[in-house]
């Protein structure tokens, strides 16, 4: 059970424990319960308590909207992780990283005040995480527009004063693949949202001009909104720290201080056996092997094929003599292709048989790809797989 949960419509009573039958499994949002057991197990060790009176400015006593406590914690953990190089970098904090996605258009356009240069094309390559799109069309402009898909871009003739500013995101946000940029030449922003190691290999620290990383996944507290930016250019990173001031005056103070407890509690873990990135693994890699069993039984669905590379992060801590548990079989979400002619729609397909997904279309792919999310709850998970099973089974009788 889950004492204090908030249940779903799959799950009710005080700890959400009872089960509705045949209820839809929602396998839709990227929302990260799945580390819940780990800070339940760390729950008074990782509590923040502060009384009311205290932190109630908007600034620090230096007139600073960023905690350098905070800073150096967050430095600490790409140190000890490997998963980013961060000496020669400036950090600019956000609400949640889906704010830095407009911080880092506004810091890499061109000036206002440059009448002559044309607006930067934002654009990343498709299958991309939606919000680069949506984000940016609130505030197209003349500094900047959408510019749609690296592919258009890639063989087109483009103009010397051409500006473009693209996303890349490794692993990618749906189908988990490592990425480089498309567009050579070009100004890059990195989503590293899930560059650590319970979600992917780390070849190497991550090292590019600006990156982008968020609380949301490497611990799991979505909820609390935080984010932050890897910058190297001090003039691009005061232009997004000022773009953060103005919109927001920096994020949440108390946000910060419990940000701060939890990076302390991944801190003082790191390397026993209470580690957050291997109880993370743990539970990606079950799921992944679970989801993957069934698919393979398939000739309906399918999943998207990486080859499992080492985990450098984890042949440090764990058994040193070489193994599959060095290998990586985890991954945040399934990309499922439906195989089937008549399965055209395969989100639709899949919420006939009773499972919520997200459609490749959000991803400008095709609509025979649809996302799954592995990064729910355990209870959530069980019903996701209830489903598929009875998906898969099916197929034997209909053929
Ligand atoms: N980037 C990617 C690739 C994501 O998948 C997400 C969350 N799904 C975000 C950014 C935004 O996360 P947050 O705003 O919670 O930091």
């Amino acid at each position: 059970g889950r004492p204090g949960c908030e249940c779903n419509t799959c799950f009710s009573g005080p700890d959400c424990s009872l089960r509705t039958p045949n209820c839809t499994a929602d396998a839709d949002s990227g929302n990260p319960l799945f580390l819940e057991p780990y800070w339940r197990r760390h729950a008074a060790a990782s509590a923040v308590v502060f009384s009311g009176w205290h932190r109630i400015s908007y600034s620090t006593t230096d007139g600073l909207f960023q905690s350098v406590e905070l800073e150096n914690h967050i430095r600490m953990l790409h140190r000890a992780v490997g998963n980013a190089v961060v000496d020669d970098k400036h950090v600019v904090f956000s609400a949640g990283s889906l704010q830095l996605i407009n911080a880092l258009v506004y810091a890499l356009s061109p000036d206002a005040n440059d009448a002559d240069a044309p607006p930067a094309r934002v654009v990343s390559a498709v299958p991309y995480y939606g919000n680069y799109k949506k984000q940016t069309e609130l505030f197209d402009g003349r500094e900047y527009e959408w510019g749609g898909t690296t592919a258009v871009w890639a063989n087109a003739s483009r103009n010397s004063t051409d500006r473009f500013i693209e996303f890349v995101t490794s692993p990618n946000n749906p189908d988990t693949q490592l990425r480089k940029a498309a567009l050579g030449g070009s100004m890059a922003v990195f989503d590293h949202a899930y560059y650590w190691p319970h979600f992917t290999p780390i070849p190497a620290p991550a090292d590019e001009d600006v990156m982008m990383f968020t609380m949301s996944k490497p611990s799991g507290h979505a909820g609390s909104r935080f984010g932050w930016a890897l910058i190297r250019d001090e003039k691009v990173a005061k232009r997004a720290y000022s773009y953060v001031t103005e919109s927001i005056m920096g994020a949440s103070r108390d946000t910060q201080m419990r940000m701060l407890k939890i990076i302390k509690v991944i801190l003082a873990n790191l390397r026993t056996e209470e580690d957050i990135f291997v109880f993370g693994h743990d539970v990606m890699r079950t799921r992944w092997r679970r989801l993957n069993a069934i698919a393979s039984r398939s000739r309906r669905i399918s999943l998207q094929k990486i080859p499992p590379q080492y985990c450098t992060y984890f042949k440090r801590i764990r058994d040193p003599s070489p193994g599959t548990h060095h290998l990586s079989f985890c991954y945040s979400y399934a990309w499922v292709k439906c195989e089937r002619e008549q399965d055209e729609d395969c989100h639709e397909a899949l919420l006939k048989a009773n499972i919520i997904t997200r459609p490749g279309v959000i991803y400008e792919a095709s609509k025979k790809y649809t996302r799954v999310s592995l990064l729910k709850s355990d209870d959530d998970f069980d019903v996701l797989i209830e489903r598929f099973t009875d998906l898969v089974n099916a197929e034997k009788y209909a053929a």
